[in-house]
């Protein structure tokens, strides 16, 4: 399975079942994620032990990676966080914690304001506690009431234990599945998690999935196998495209009960397709008339297809993608589409007196041009049939603007 994860994103430190104890973790992944800024869910990440070199499965959502700009679970403590109001404060041997209202500060005291959710708001009274440094200035998770939160890389505070503490992982000790914590102390800790989070049995889980996709891809589940473990489904088999391995794998991924999904699904070859092939039926599509795109790119290697355009956001292709994913040869699919508010384009006026001027044009019959003002240019797009019509087009709307900056971009087809 390794193979199929080329990239190591980064490191951390998990627990590890072999081991039985905490080490470092490289993790893969199957493209070259970037975990700066926190990572999309649902993304199946490879962990692989730095020592005994076992792997498991984690999802991209069950870390916490880098600064996240989601803090609305994390709770400071009073002593260890600078609070602000708008934080969740906890005062240790609380029964819970507090949304801070406001804060104040006398010579020797600190003042907070907070509501525990009540009709009255509760004034606290402390001895002024400066904090220098904080180990972790988002907050913490509260153990063991959001164990069922609690992300793998998570600051812990254990409120029962009075200790704190990082989560490293979650295990399945043969009934329940746990998350795993490492104390301060460096001792481990293992809180079973609720009810309700607990992953699904194998055999339960494989009749769900399987069920769901008969019901959704009657026709193509056939050819596709399921095969599950810790929450986990793996898929395999061969689709017809890249449309349906994507609706496919979110199918899964939309499984309440299910962790989320590693694709190993392959795109059938129905026959040879070669790239230069999906480069033109890709543009093809980009000029069915009608559609208003422009400053469009389209990149093929080996299957892999990246698009870019530009649209008017009153008129955006919604269906573009979809399409692009249903044609043959397309093994994997980015499309970048830059939308822009109508009233934002430029000398649109001109450019719809142009467009219909070309298409009424008896010597450019059967072609399809469009004109646009981007990037401070007319920008030609379309087909033509020939050499003369490409340079004929640009000549007649070089005429009318009076302006050098025109890019011709017609295809000749
Ligand atoms: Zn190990």
């Amino acid at each position: 399975m390794r193979k199929q994860f080329p990239y190591k994103l980064l490191t951390q430190k998990m627990f590890c079942c072999r081991c039985q104890r905490v080490t470092e973790h490289a993790l893969f992944a199957r493209e070259p994620y970037s975990t700066h800024g926190g990572m999309e869910p649902k993304i199946p990440l490879l962990c692989s032990c730095e020592v005994c070199q076992n792997i498991i499965v984690c999802f991209s959502n069950e870390f916490r990676f880098g600064t996240s700009e989601e803090h609305a679970d994390y709770t400071k403590i009073y002593g260890h966080n600078r609070i602000q109001p708008g934080n969740w404060l906890y005062f240790k041997k609380a029964v819970k914690p507090g949304l801070v209202k406001s804060c104040f500060q006398t010579q020797d005291k600190e003042i907070y304001v907070l509501t525990y959710g009540g009709t009255k708001d509760e004034k606290v009274e402390c001895p002024k506690c400066p904090v220098e440094s904080e180990v972790a200035p988002e907050g913490y998770r509260l153990l063991p009431a959001q164990s069922a939160l609690t992300l793998i890389g998570d600051h812990v505070y254990h409120a029962i234990r009075d200790v704190f503490g990082v989560a490293v992982g979650y295990v399945n000790d043969g009934e329940k599945d746990k998350l795993v914590v490492q104390m301060d102390d460096n001792s481990l800790l293992f809180i079973t998690l609720p009810q309700a989070i607990q992953n699904l049995p194998n055999a339960k889980l494989s009749d769900m999935t399987r069920n769901k996709l008969m019901q959704f891809f009657p026709e193509e589940s056939r050819h596709v196998s399921v095969t599950v473990g810790q929450g986990i489904v793996y898929l395999d088999g061969l689709v017809k495209n890249l449309s349906v391995k994507r609706a496919i794998r979110a199918c899964v991924n939309g499984m309440q009960r299910a962790r989320g999904c590693v694709d190993f699904m392959k795109i059938r070859a129905e026959s040879y397709i070669s790239d230069e092939q999906v480069e033109k039926s890709i543009l093809s599509l980009l000029e069915t008339p009608g559609l208003r795109v422009f400053n469009y790119k389209v990149q093929v290697e080996q299957g892999r297809v990246q698009v870019s355009l530009g649209c008017i956001r009153e008129f955006f292709p919604k269906e573009i993608e979809s399409k692009i994913a249903e044609f043959p040869g397309v093994l994997e699919l980015e499309v970048k589409i830059d939308s822009i508010p109508m009233d934002e384009m430029e000398n649109t006026k001109v450019c719809r007196e142009l467009e219909y001027e070309l298409s009424v044009n008896s010597r450019l019959a059967d072609s399809l041009i469009r004109v646009n003002y981007v990037n401070e240019k007319y920008l030609l797009e379309g087909k033509v049939h020939s050499l003369i019509q490409k340079q004929l087009a640009m000549f007649c709307v070089a005429r009318r603007v009076l302006s050098t900056s025109i890019e011709n971009r017609l295809r000749i087809v």
